[in-house]
């Protein structure tokens, strides 16, 4: 798995971080997302899948 983030697209809404905290982080300039992990190991990959959903901006797809 791997994460891919569209930072053009990226409101900075935050909910991928709040659902999986360990994997994403906001930057401090615009609050566009960070990956911190774009290549998850398997214990945090339902979190991300989670977080790609609820993304309201649709911003984070898996490949
Ligand atoms: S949930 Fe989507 S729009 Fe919000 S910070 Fe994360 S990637 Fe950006």
């Amino acid at each position: 798995m791997r994460i891919n983030a569209d930072t053009d697209r990226c409101i900075g809404a935050g909910m991928c971080v709040l659902t999986a905290p360990d994997v994403f982080d906001q930057s401090e300039d615009d609050g566009t997302v960070l990956v911190l992990e774009p290549e998850p190991p398997e214990a945090r990959r339902a979190a991300v899948r989670r977080a790609v959903q609820v993304c309201p901006s649709g911003a984070l797809s898996l490949s």
